[in-house]
């Protein structure tokens, strides 16, 4: 029987255990925390969005597109759905492509992988750090805080740098790097960013409907739509967490972002001068202020008046000209937000960056560098947006070095 070493208990961790015990392989699972599985419990806000509908290559983010795209050729969030499918968890859509339990319970995932893996025999050996793993010809030695263990394969599923107080804290870079292989930057992705916008405080708790669009200067560089929080120390929200780990990455380089929100993507400026006239005067009784209830959220109507230099909140609408009326409007379709910064890691969902996609077989996540040595999910260089994908490259990179790990066991 070979014995395959599973470093770490996260998501690819314990869908490589299943892959490869049912292979037949002698498991053994590795694990710091005092149990496996304690991420996937908080993953969708505890329900878990396992994969999506509509996996794309496009929703995902690497240094090395084209190994990307050979890692998951042909794994559709079909595939994920059916995998789990097998283990009795029927998928529950939502509209937009997310992909949950139908028990809408995040532990529903947990508890059909470990009963998988443990009928088979796999062993869980939690509580132990693992700190340095040592190749010998035949085999592999992995030494932890407590123990020493031996496989004759294993698989590096140790994840990324975020969110450590649920298991991974950057220390499986640390092994791969001590072991020669080469990473790129790391930076923490689906995050909540920094902001000095100067209405922050009377926004807080406050959200908008927006399209988001991300500027570096004033080149935009990527946009996305939904529902922006805003609180005292800048904003987050779907749009925003999609846009961060690009938000990250320029920040890190030196760059001057931005993000502006069209509170009216649907409307044309031309169209809304039209609409915003004829409220004007059909609310001519009203102060200018109170013309927009109704019509945005009341909290930011004198945020966006001052912002667009009209300071006289109290004169009639009729009284504005031309300009104003442009001022205003360029203000609501392009309400400006300069970032500043990023939240730690502490609170990052996900890891940008990791081992490059360079040194593995994409076909079978074996290592170029060691014989027998594989790896799988956040630990490599790729992430993926909000809603499944994370997730759905984690189980399915983990399986495949189940599987290939556990060949001829
Ligand atoms: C709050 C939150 C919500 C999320 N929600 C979603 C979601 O709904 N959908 C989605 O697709 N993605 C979601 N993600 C992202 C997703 O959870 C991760 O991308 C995924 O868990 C990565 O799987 P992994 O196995 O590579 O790493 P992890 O799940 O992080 O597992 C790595 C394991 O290795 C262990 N480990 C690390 N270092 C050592 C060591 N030195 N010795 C021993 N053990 C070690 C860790 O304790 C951990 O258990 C969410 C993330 C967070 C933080």
């Amino acid at each position: 029987m070979i014995k395959v070493g599973v470093l770490g208990g996260g998501a690819s961790g314990m869908a490589a255990a299943v892959a490869a015990s049912r292979n037949d392989a002698d498991v053994t699972i590795l694990e710091r925390l005092d149990r496996v599985g304690k991420k996937l419990l908080a993953t969708g806000n505890g329900r878990c969005n396992y994969t999506n509908e509509s996996i794309d290559i496009n929703r995902y983010y690497s240094s090395n597109r084209d190994m990307l795209e050979e890692c998951l050729n042909n794994i559709t969030g079909k595939s994920t759905i059916g995998f789990f499918r097998e283990l009795g968890i029927e998928p529950f859509f939502d509209e937009t492509g997310k992909v949950f339990p139908y028990s809408l319970q995040a532990s529903s995932i947990l508890e059909v992988l470990r009963e998988e893996y443990l009928r088979y025999g796999t062993k869980e050996i939690c509580g132990q750090r693992i700190l340095t793993i040592t190749p010998t010809q035949q085999s592999f030695l992995v030494h932890t805080d407590v123990d020493t263990f031996e496989f004759d394969r294993i698989i590096v599923a140790l994840g990324g740098k975020a969110y450590d107080k649920l298991g991974s804290d950057g220390s499986g870079f640390n092994l791969m790097a001590g072991l020669g292989y080469d990473l790129s930057d790391i930076y923490p992705a689906l995050v909540k960013l920094k902001s000095d916008f100067v209405h922050l405080r009377s926004l807080k708790g406050m959200k908008i409907n927006a399209s988001v669009t991300l500027y570096d200067n004033d080149d935009p560089i990527a946009q996305d739509f939904g529902e922006v929080l805003f609180a005292n120390y800048g904003v987050s929200g779907p749009p925003v967490l999609q846009l961060s780990g690009i938000a990250v990455s320029e920040l890190n380089e030196g760059k001057n972002v931005k993000i502006l929100m069209d509170l009216f993507p649907d409307i044309s400026s031309n169209d809304m001068f039209e609409m915003l006239s004829a409220r004007f005067i059909s609310l001519k009784h009203k102060a200018l202020k109170d013309t927009f209830v109704g019509l945005i959220n009341k909290r930011i109507i004198i945020p966006l008046l001052k912002e667009a230099g009209v300071d006289d909140f109290l004169q009639k609408p009729t009284r504005l000209n031309r300009r104003q009326i442009y001022a205003i409007i360029k203000v609501l379709k392009g309400l400006e937000v300069r970032i500043t910064g990023f939240h730690s890691w502490a609170d990052a969902q996900v890891t940008a960056g990791g081992v490059l996609l360079t040194g593995i077989n994409p076909h079978t996540m074996e290592s170029y560098h060691h014989k027998n040595l594989f790896l799988a999910g956040e630990i490599l260089d790729v992430y993926g947006d909000c809603g499944g994908f994370n997730l759905h490259w984690a189980w399915n990179t983990g399986i495949k070095a189940g599987y290939h790990s556990s060949i001829g066991s």
